[in-house]
């Protein structure tokens, strides 16, 4: 797998543009921490040192429609904070960046006009260089980064320690050797997602990250009872012969779920921003219907498993998913994880 697969297209039933009320919540449940910490910690005379165009960049902004709720509060805040400031006559240039294979028709037909400010697109990885050289004023990027750049190499060679047989993701009773290949793939993006943002943001420019994320010291992310879940299916199609064990055993999920402590970390070796808040929380977001959890991970999963099982298995995986629906919902009420997803909020400064 060369990429990671982006969100289902489209605006159709199981799209990410209908199923992503969860990532929605999330970003908007730390919304007024995200504004205070820009208010009071930024000048924007400063950090556009005579420029008259102000440029913000979502990175991994999907479809939509949650970018452009983000953007537009971002949009809101600086606009606030120039007449604040005296300055009149901005002009303000949005930037949405996701990978190649990103459905961007969809989302520029949903961009309200007229608008306030300039729209582009900007494809590509974000774990290299997207913009150029001191460019940007403000990065966000809200449930992208959790997202490696390929599933790490050793998950893939059968015979290896990290075999990760019958499983497709990792939680604290994974083998060392497992979450050793999961942690440094992320160390090693992480490194690289750091180094080109140093470049491309201004100095006195900010970045936002929001991220699905873990307490310090905890491996098992709470959402990742959904991958059990998944597992438990995909070894009855073994069972019934539809698919191999290998297949099962070589499909992992590229994501890795980090804790305040594995981002400090990054942002302390990086060297080139200072932390202004970073916090690990539970928000709220709302009682989700075991149905619509399932089109939920469907919407976010279902592009990467295709690449690997091929759509027509993924199809009926999911189709098996809903018809265990009740299920669904008894492992999400034991795991205590309704109404709730635990996430870091980080904002950082480039010095
Ligand atoms: N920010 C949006 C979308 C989150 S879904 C929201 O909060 O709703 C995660 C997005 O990150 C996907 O669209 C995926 O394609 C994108 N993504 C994952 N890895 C990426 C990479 N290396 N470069 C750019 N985008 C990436």
């Amino acid at each position: 797998m060369r990429e990671s697969s982006p969100m289902n297209a489209g605006d159709g039933a199981y799209s990410y543009t209908k199923n992503s009320t969860v990532q929605r919540d999330a970003a908007s449940g730390v919304k007024d921490a995200i504004k205070e910490a820009i208010m009071e910690n930024f000048d924007i005379e400063k950090v556009l040192g005579g420029l008259t165009t102000f440029t913000i960049a979502d990175l991994g902004c999907s479809v939509g429609p949650n970018t452009v709720f983000a953007m537009e509060s971002l949009l809101e805040t600086v606009e606030h904070k120039c007449r604040q400031q005296g300055l009149e006559d901005r002009e303000f240039q949005l930037l949405f960046n996701d990978q190649i294979g990103n459905d961007f028709n969809t989302l520029f037909a949903a961009l309200p006009q007229p608008r306030s400010y300039f729209a582009a697109a900007v494809p590509g990885s974000f774990y290299g260089r997207l913009f150029p050289c001191s460019s940007v004023h403000i990065a966000y990027s809200s449930f992208a980064i959790h997202w490696l750049s390929k599933v790490p190499d050793e998950l893939q060679r059968k015979g290896s320690a990290a075999w990760n047989a019958g499983r497709i993701h990792y939680s604290d009773d994974s083998s060392e050797a497992v979450l050793e290949a999961y942690a440094d793939q992320f160390q090693r993006d992480m490194e690289a997602f750091f180094r080109a943002r140093a470049q491309e943001i201004v100095p006195g420019g900010v970045m936002v990250i929001v991220v699905p994320a873990v307490p310090d010291g905890a491996i098992t992310f709470s959402g990742g009872v959904a991958f059990r879940f998944l597992e438990s299916i995909l070894s009855d199609m073994v069972k019934e012969g539809v698919i191999e064990q290998d297949q099962v055993d070589s499909f992992n999920v590229p994501n890795v779920y980090p804790c305040v402590k594995d981002l400090r970390r990054v942002v302390e070796r990086n060297g080139c921003f200072e932390i202004v808040k970073m916090e690990f929380g539970e928000v709220s977001i709302g009682k989700v219907e075991p149905e619509n959890s399932i089109m939920i991970i469907r919407a976010i999963f279902e592009g990467c498993m295709a690449n690997h099982f091929g759509a027509m298995v993924v199809n009926q995986l999911f189709v098996r998913a809903m018809q265990n629906k009740l299920q669904f919902a008894e492992i999400l009420n034991s795991a205590g994880i309704q109404g709730t997803i635990s996430q870091i909020m980080v904002v950082l400064k480039r010095i």
